[in-house]
């Protein structure tokens, strides 16, 4: 499984981009979260990727930073499928994000996108426990009991029974640790290091520190964890001093990418 990071920082974020990402496995990519924007189609072509290669997008919740960039994606989709009728695309996300990603297309597309639907174009509404193939593996959407808006997590599950598990911009929920216990990768929020926690106040807004979402992984006995949706103060010694905090809380691996950085497991 290879993931690359297209963006690793919060909403507000100046140097970098709202975290989002693509997972390659079995020749085919995945996106998941779409950016606060047009940025999101220069940072797939700078990560090696074209967009007609990718031909599933999940979506984890319906905030600025993870879905603000579904209006290019289906724009450049729109447009390519007049030059190659046989392209497919399916968006996945909770009802809340479907209806949001329905309503922009329509007002914005209208019969362009209307036109599509169900023929070329899925707008894929998902629940708790719902399952779907993508990349040829299994994926198990989970509601992830977020504090905020409605948000969805997911589990893909390899053929050797490796687990990735993705938290979307929250907490791993407690309810939700038997779901991803042994997981091969816990790809967790971290807003900002424990002794930066009175600077960010992650808390306050439901995220988590370094601290926080490595001893989430030490109890879910999970082998890895990669962190992002980070604060941007310092990007130039994020990675050290993130890992240096996480390691006294988990002791498997600890990834925290930088923009564009593409790591294998
Ligand atoms: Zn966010």
């Amino acid at each position: 499984m290879k993931i690359t990071m297209l963006g690793t920082g919060h909403a507000m974020v100046n140097n970098c981009f709202n975290t989002c990402f693509i997972m390659e496995d079995n020749d085919r990519a995945m996106l998941v979260d779409t950016g606060g924007g047009y940025e999101i189609l220069p940072r797939i072509a700078r990560a090696g990727y074209r967009l007609e290669n990718i031909h599933d997008i999940f979506i984890s919740h319906k905030h600025t930073d993870h879905i603000t960039g579904i209006s290019w994606i289906l724009r450049s989709f729109i447009s390519r499928t007049r030059k190659n009728p046989d392209t497919l695309l399916r968006i996945f996300g909770n009802r809340d994000v479907m209806n949001l990603v329905s309503t922009l297309a329509e007002l914005q597309f209208e019969e362009s996108v209307t036109s599509l639907l169900g023929k070329k174009l899925f707008f894929i509404a998902v629940k708790d426990g719902q399952k779907a193939d993508i990349l040829g593996n299994e994926v198990t959407f989970f509601d992830a009991h977020a504090r905020k808006v409605s948000q969805y997590g997911f589990i893909m599950k390899n053929h050797r029974d490796d687990s990735y598990v993705f938290c979307g911009d929250e907490p791993l929920a407690e309810d939700n640790f038997p779901l991803a216990e042994g997981c091969k990768l816990l790809m967790h929020e971290s807003f900002c290091m424990e002794r930066d926690a009175h600077i960010f106040n992650p808390h306050k807004i439901k995220h988590s520190t370094v601290a926080d979402a490595c001893r989430t992984a030490e109890r879910i006995k999970a082998e890895n964890i990669l962190l992002y949706h980070t604060e941007d103060w310092h990007l130039e010694s994020r990675k050290r001093d993130y890992t240096e905090e996480g390691r006294d809380y988990f002791s498997g691996g600890i990834f925290v990418p930088d923009d564009l950085e593409r790591i294998e497991f």
